[in-house]
């Protein structure tokens, strides 16, 4: 039987960048809430990904923040919210998104935490003194249907031009940057606001599918939302010597309410490869 956990409750979210459009369907039809979307609070004030405005709390913090705003604002005892991040992946040089739909329910006490890590992104940028160069970036990122942010000379220029959404803007824009560069460069880059990135936009999706699938995931005990794994305990034994590797042993899931736990023994398989072996693989 489908249980919707929301039915009648008001959920807030904070965003100035459209972020409703995804995530205010898929969740209000499988959690019977309504989704009500506050655009008063400037979030561009806890951070742009433009630096023109460093984000000083990590990515989890200033979704936090986000979210007390928008409880505040909307007077609700529930809200979401969605922190992106952009950079290089940990160990591969490829570029790397990671994005938080984060829902904190004030009543029950209980945050949890939707997450899309992936390759799936346009964050690039280029520095040039060609138009012809400009055009071809701009062909190989999406554009126009994602935008492009530029300044003359490069990436800390104080002069910064957003929302360049059509090839006339962008001609305009690259001959106005080119006009006041000092080193006759232009510095181009994708556009990672939420509306002004359908890839970006996309991922915000999966992890608000992500959260659902935590939310709806039951505690068998007490039918608590959000019976999730939060504890991963290492040491499945090495298939070749049997001692303990780096690789996880068990999952442990705990109930936020009851506090029920349940153990998921080798999730990743009974033995692990030799080539996670500290021992066989140092
Ligand atoms: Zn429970
Ligand atoms: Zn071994």
């Amino acid at each position: 039987m489908e249980r919707l956990i929301y039915m009648n409750r008001k959920i807030a979210l904070l965003t100035k960048h459209n972020k409703g459009k995804v995530i205010k369907p898929i969740l209000e039809k499988e959690t019977g809430c309504s989704l009500i979307v506050e655009t008063r609070f400037d979030t561009d004030k806890l951070g742009t990904f433009s630096r023109e405005i460093k984000r000083p709390k990590s990515q989890m913090d200033t979704a936090r923040i986000k979210i007390s705003k928008g409880m505040k604002l909307l007077k609700t005892d529930i809200a979401i919210a969605s922190e992106g991040s952009f950079g290089s992946h940990p160990f591969v040089p490829i570029p790397w998104n990671v994005e938080l739909v984060l829902l904190y329910d004030k009543k029950e006490d209980m945050e949890i935490c939707g997450v899309y890590e992936g390759a799936e992104t346009n964050f690039s940028h280029l520095k040039t003194n060609s138009f012809n160069d400009a055009l071809i970036f701009s062909e190989k990122i999406g554009f126009p249907e994602h935008y492009l942010i530029l300044r003359p000379d490069n990436e800390y220029s104080k002069t910064i031009i957003k929302d360049i959404d059509s090839s006339y803007k962008l001609k305009d824009a690259f001959s106005f940057c080119m006009s006041k560069s000092r080193e006759g460069t232009v510095f181009l880059e994708t556009d990672m606001r939420a509306h002004a990135n359908p890839t970006r936009m996309n991922n915000i999706e999966k992890a608000t599918q992500d959260l659902i699938s935590k939310l709806l995931s039951f505690c068998p005990d007490c039918g608590a939302p959000g019976f999730i794994v939060n504890e991963k305990i290492k040491g499945l034994p090495c298939e070749l010597c049997g001692l303990p590797s780096e690789m996880n042993l068990k999952y442990i899931r705990k109930c936020y309410k009851c506090k029920f736990t349940k153990e998921q023994l080798h999730p990743d398989g009974k033995f692990a490869p030799a080539q996670h072996c500290n021992y066989c693989n140092p």
